[in-house]
């Protein structure tokens, strides 16, 4: 069975106040509206309508926790970027999603959701600076590989794997394709392993003027992941 398949929700949050305790290691999904994270979750789950694929950007306007079948949480983040949302929502969320990222102590890793075909975006960016002092590792998934050629898929990957090697040794990428169910298997790897604790390489020291923040990895070289 796949890791996500019989997820079941359990609660919409539109405050961190409104999350349930962080008692069992989550994996937020975060990207711009219409990255294709809502069909990424979808295709992971197996599943037509787990989380809502939106012909309206930026409406799903919760964070969407759902229970993994053999353990764990999966937080659906909502989409950023829409142009359209009013001023005062857009900052309820940046301070919500901050906040998030930064505080939620259970949070194992981050699934970026990224347009294969404008990966990096400046928004990205925030959301990479945002949960980089947890020192937790994050997984890029460039999303609609299915409309670029195979070299123009591979210099995307090449490029935001260049990007992300800057930024952390915990920092992967992949291509994947929700239409064609491309990605599947690699992508299933990476969530499990965090989930089991696991992590693919033994972290590098941490970047000087890095504060730990509460929850994360203890001494470099550990191999457990630890997110309490
Ligand atoms: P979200 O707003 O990030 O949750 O994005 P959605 O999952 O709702 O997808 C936005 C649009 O992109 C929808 O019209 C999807 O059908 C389409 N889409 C999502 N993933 C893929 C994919 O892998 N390939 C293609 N060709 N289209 C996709």
């Amino acid at each position: 069975m796949s890791l996500f398949q019989n997820a079941t929700y359990i609660a919409s949050a539109h405050h961190l106040q409104d999350l349930p305790p962080p008692r069992e290691p989550e994996i937020a999904f975060a990207g711009r509206s219409n990255s294709g994270k809502s069909s990424a979750i979808n295709t992971l789950a197996n599943r037509a309508r787990l989380a809502f694929v939106s012909k309206t950007p930026g409406r799903t306007q919760t964070i969407n926790l759902f229970r993994l079948a053999g353990g764990g949480i999966l937080a659906d983040l909502p989409g950023y970027g829409y142009a359209k949302v009013p001023d005062a929502m857009r900052r309820h969320w940046e301070e919500t999603l901050s906040g998030y990222l930064q505080t939620r102590a259970s949070l194992c890793g981050l699934a970026l959701i990224m347009d294969a075909r404008h990966p990096l975006t400046e928004r990205d960016e925030i959301m990479l600076a945002w949960f980089r002092p947890t020192a937790r590792p994050i997984h890029v998934l460039l999303t609609k590989a299915d409309k670029l050629s195979r070299t123009e898929a591979t210099a995307a990957l090449q490029r935001v794997r260049e990007r992300l090697s800057r930024l952390g040794s915990d920092y992967t990428a992949q291509l994947f394709s929700s239409l064609r169910r491309t990605g599947v298997e690699e992508a299933e790897a990476v969530f499990s392993g965090w989930l089991a604790g696991r992590v693919s390489d033994p972290p590098a020291a941490p970047a000087s003027g890095h504060k730990k923040a509460p929850g994360q990895r203890g001494k470099p070289g550990a191999k457990r992941l630890k997110c309490d």
